[in-house]
């Protein structure tokens, strides 16, 4: 499909093509989650590290040592408090960084974690012909696989960047669960072009992400700090929504963001709260996937 910049001249034909591509299949709400528990909450980590940098074309060595903050303050102090509170969760990691410093992928395993594809360098999917983008889902698999000895069971798109091919190749890949799309608050199953795949969506949303009200940027002026109290009161709602509703609660965290002193509290409290109303249960993104698809 021509891809135009007069979007009004596209025929019915096209612009019914594209919406149905990727569709919410039926819905994966579970009556009760493990340890009958009423609500689940599902931690994720995305171990951007220096690629955020690099995956979008940039060198510049200031920004590559941001990244490295992620990598020496911020994953440590993460599992410290995961450790701390017994609590599992998944890092998604680009091969790059698994390439960079490859104890960090097994620190984060033999700490009880998952680990889920990311990218080959945090590159932006949409921008790529489905050869180009297959080959880099499939060595950034073969990466990780030979470095957690399995093959990793989940994905997440960097950036939440989707072609018209990610989901097709997610499943001919034979992944468990995409982890990129928000066309719900719970898990769904992933329609390609009207068709079941098997695939089971951990759908994720811009709220519940740390990056958008703590991330900074120069050029172009992005400047959306936030009070942690305040990203700590809007994470705490979707837990509290999610507890009502007997639901899923999944959070999207950046060691590079959360990982600063100031903040790395939000992620013990939020944990500490949710234990607090109790009849909830802590997974990883792939045992959410595979409760919810039985
Ligand atoms: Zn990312």
């Amino acid at each position: 499909m021509s891809r135009s910049r007069e979007p009004w001249k596209a025929t019915e034909d096209d612009w019914r093509k594209l919406v149905g591509r990727v569709r919410a299949g039926r819905p994966l709400s579970p009556a009760a989650w493990p340890d009958n528990a009423r609500c689940a909450v599902a931690l994720s980590f995305d171990c951007d590290h220096e690629t955020y940098e690099l995956g979008s074309g940039g060198e510049a060595i200031g920004r590559l040592a941001w990244g490295e903050f992620g990598r020496r303050v911020g994953v440590p102090r993460i599992l410290k408090v995961l450790e701390r509170q017994g609590v599992a969760a998944s890092f998604f990691m680009p091969a790059v960084c698994a390439l960079i410093d490859p104890t960090e992928t097994q620190r984060i395993m033999a700490a009880g974690h998952e680990v889920g594809i990311h990218g080959w360098i945090h590159e932006n999917n949409s921008k790529l012909d489905y050869a180009t983008e297959r080959e880099l889902v499939l060595r950034a698999r073969d990466v990780l696989e030979q470095q957690i000895g399995e093959p990793p069971v989940g994905f997440r798109s960097a950036n939440w960047d989707l072609s018209p091919h990610t989901i097709r190749i997610v499943a001919e890949l034979g992944l468990e669960y995409d982890s990129s799309l928000m066309a719900d608050e719970d898990c769904y199953e992933l329609l390609l072009d009207g068709e079941p795949t098997g695939v089971v969506e951990v759908p994720v949303e811009w709220l519940r992400d740390d990056a958008v009200y703590l991330m900074f940027n120069r050029e172009p002026a992005t400047r959306p700090w936030m009070p942690p109290d305040h990203v700590f009161d809007i994470f705490r709602r979707e837990f509290d929504a999610a507890w009502e509703l007997g639901g899923l609660f999944q959070l999207v965290m950046h060691p590079f963001i959360i990982g600063y002193r100031s903040r790395i509290w939000i992620l013990e409290n939020l944990i500490e709260h949710a234990k607090s109303r109790g009849g909830v249960w802590f997974g990883t993104h792939a045992e959410v996937a595979r409760w919810v698809r039985q």
